[in-house]
């Protein structure tokens, strides 16, 4: 990571030091786990070893996961091969869920942040066929935590099936995939200390998907393609380090509710967004009104923190962040909204370094607009 702080873990983690070495080992020992010589057989061993970890990271049958190249994968998967004629996302999923069916249904959020679930009932309780739901676990942009539960236990009450993206709430919480109650369950690797372009798809019951990648028996069939043996490997060893660290990743709600009591010290107008709601322990989303967004992530950068905001500038125009937008955030908050968001590494240093470069920020881009 160059940035001398980095506080972007929901965009990526860093690699860790003992994912490296794993995925550097099972590169140098080679071999492709469908052959069956000593070499394939050991990469094998490698791929089922890590299987078992990220069944044991959500609490499932291993026989329920099955590696894809991404989080986004497994979710274009999940949602695109169940055969359900209907589909229902909440407004504030991710690009990979929102994205994946032309037809997705949109369930509306609150002003909490958090889906509607008379809504949701009213949705599946008019006509239209078997349906697919699908709520994430975690908001990877506010990090409000989602009523998985109760959204499964509405869902299968009316013959739906229930998709669950957890890729930002593992490793940050606990997730038991019996707990939430629900069909599918997606992850991705990179956002737990393993390596990108690794991700998995979690079912409780494998025969109730269809592939998406054709043209080779891997992965029960469910997923084409030679197995990325080192990544997926690496992927274990994230999930097993991401497991044991479930109890320090909660103390980081300390630092971050510590920092975000000093931004408010220095400027009573900040908003946190979801603030009074369930939170993953690591997420902080800041507005300040009249000091944007875009110009936040660029001076902080050049004070070598790495933060980032959920607005994207198209034509030359800072558009409004879709996730804010379906929480009914007014757009001079949600268009000065930043996410600081912390991980293992994250010490109270990173704290003072943030805060110290922001106040500055601030400081200078102070004008009659500036919350104070
Ligand atoms: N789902 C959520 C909630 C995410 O935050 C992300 C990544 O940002 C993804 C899915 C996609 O995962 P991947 O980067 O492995 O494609």
């Amino acid at each position: 990571m160059s940035n001398a702080t980095y506080l972007d873990f929901n965009a990526t983690a860093p690699t860790r030091p003992e994912v490296i070495e794993a995925v550097a080992d099972a590169m140098k020992s080679g071999g492709n786990a469908s052959s069956v010589h000593g070499t394939g057989r050991a990469a094998r061993a490698g791929v089922e070893q890590a299987r078992g970890r990220v069944a044991a990271l959500v609490g499932a049958d291993v026989r329920g996961v099955i590696f894809t190249g991404s989080g986004t994968e497994a979710n274009n998967q999940a949602l695109r091969r169940t055969g359900r004629v209907r589909l229902l996302v909440s407004a504030i999923e991710h690009e990979s869920v929102i994205q994946a069916r032309d037809d997705a249904e949109l369930i509306p959020v609150g002003a909490d942040g958090m889906v509607d679930l008379a809504a949701l009932e009213r949705m599946l309780d008019g006509d239209g066929g078997p349906a697919l739901v699908s709520v994430m676990a975690a908001n990877n942009e506010t990090g409000i935590v989602q009523p998985v539960v109760e959204v499964a236990r509405i869902a299968h009450a009316r013959g739906a099936l229930v998709h669950c993206d957890a890729v930002q709430a593992a490793g940050k919480l606990p997730v038991d995939m019996a707990t939430l109650g629900v069909d599918f369950l997606a992850l991705s690797a990179h956002k737990i200390g393993g390596p990108q372009g690794v991700g998995a798809l979690v079912c409780r019951d494998p025969a109730l998907l269809g592939r998406l990648v054709h043209g080779g028996g891997q992965e029960a069939g469910l997923r084409a393609g030679t197995e990325n043996v080192p990544g997926i490997v690496g992927f274990g060893v994230a999930a097993d380090s991401a497991l044991r660290g479930l109890g320090g990743f909660a103390d980081l709600a300390d630092l971050r509710d510590g920092l975000e009591a000093r931004m408010r010290a220095e400027a009573n107008k900040i908003v946190v967004i979801g603030g009074d709601v369930a939170r993953l322990p690591n997420t902080a989303k800041v507005a300040t009104p009249g000091l944007a967004a875009d110009l936040q992530v660029m001076g902080l950068d050049l004070a070598g923190i790495a933060i980032s905001a959920g607005s994207a500038c198209s034509a030359g125009r800072v558009e409004m962040p879709y996730v804010l937008s379906a929480m009914g955030v007014p757009e001079d908050i949600a268009l000065s909204a930043v996410r600081i968001s912390l991980g293992w590494t994250t010490t109270a240093d990173d704290v003072d370094a943030f805060i110290g470069a922001w106040s500055e920020l601030r400081r200078r881009g102070s004008g009659p607009a500036v919350a104070q």
